[in-house]
């Protein structure tokens, strides 16, 4: 069996690459490294069913032999990354998924999309179920990741429509883990990276704002079974262990045993208020669910980061 994953060097398609090699499949892992980076694949590269191919998934994607799933995971992922990359952005989630179900159809593959809680904006509704349709801002500094994902699940579905193409979405929220960036920019990284280098830990707003963070393990997990299922409507992942984002500051302190203050930075345009998976769908369907408490997750993320930590600091 052999599977394509586009961004198979980022943060999620790095942990993918590790579980179909692990499960006996042959990978052939795609990325532009954009945002990903070929250190999240280095432990992979001399197994001799791993391949990794520098490709940008915007342009046409030509891959000689069988495949069996395309798993389309390419695209930036974090707010200063969509906002640094905002053409790219919309290109890898509307240009790169026709191309990558354009490939699964010549292919007769399975596809399955990384789709995103942002299809829900800044939601009304809380915790969000698959039927809520959202409140997107198409056009403010984040529409670039929303709307681009939006019209990936809206093709997708078009795909198993028409095509009669075997599709899945997955609709990610929040996750963390070892391989994240220390500098992504995103609240996990950044408040552990300020916690254990000594800096003033950057709260934005009030720190009201509601996240829910889910460990990779039970992501990658999620995933799994939602492939193996038969479900091609979306399907919320992720942990509904709902926190604000200043009590969230506080754990991260508590844990690292740092006395870094916190302090507050303006909130970014459109950051949405609150967000909670309602994962009824996944426990019914997938008999999924979470099982990392943030307590463990954030312990062994902390000690991927300080030893990354350690490495750059370490002269050359
Ligand atoms: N955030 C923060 N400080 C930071 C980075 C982010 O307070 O240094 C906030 C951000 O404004 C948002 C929440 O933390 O309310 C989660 O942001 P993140 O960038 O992790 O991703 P998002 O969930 O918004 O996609």
């Amino acid at each position: 069996m052999r599977v394509v994953i586009t961004g198979g060097a980022g943060f999620l398609g790095s942990h993918l690459c590790d579980l179909f090699i692990s499960r006996g499949w042959d990978v052939l892992c795609m990325d532009n490294l954009v945002t990903g980076s070929d250190a999240n694949i280095a432990h992979l590269t001399s197994n001799p069913r791993f391949h990794k191919v520098h490709h940008d998934v915007s342009q046409f994607i030509e891959v000689p032999g069988e495949v069996d799933t395309v798993l389309h995971f390419a695209s930036p992922a974090s707010p200063p990354d969509y906002l640094k990359f905002p053409i790219q952005t919309l290109k890898v989630g509307s240009l790169g998924t026709h191309n990558a179900l354009g490939l699964a159809k010549a292919k007769g593959a399975k596809f399955l999309l990384a789709s995103t809680s942002e299809c829900y904006g800044d939601p009304e509704v809380s915790p969000q179920p698959e039927t809520y349709w959202g409140r997107v801002n198409p056009v403010g500094p984040r529409g670039v990741y929303d709307e681009a994902k939006r019209f990936a699940e809206a093709i997708t579905m078009a795909y198993h429509r028409y095509h009669g193409l075997d599709t899945r979405i997955v609709r990610i929220f929040n996750t963390y883990g070892p391989r994240m960036r220390l500098n992504d920019g995103r609240a996990l990284p950044n408040f552990l990276y300020q916690a254990l280098v000594g800096e003033p830990i950057t709260v934005y707003g009030d720190g009201r704002q509601t996240r829910s963070f889910c460990y990779i393990s039970d992501l990658i997990e999620g995933i799994y079974r939602l492939l193996e299922s038969n479900e091609h409507e979306p399907v919320n992942i992720g942990n509904p262990h709902e926190i604000t984002i200043l009590e969230f500051a506080e754990r991260v302190r508590r844990l690292t045993g740092s006395g870094v203050p916190i302090i507050h930075r303006p909130l970014p345009q459109d950051d949405p208020k609150q967000r909670c998976p309602d994962i009824t769908k996944a426990r019914r369907i997938l008999r999924w669910e979470p099982k990392v408490q943030l307590e463990e997750g954030l312990g062994l993320t902390c000690d991927f980061f300080k030893a990354q930590i350690a490495a750059t600091a370490r002269p050359a």
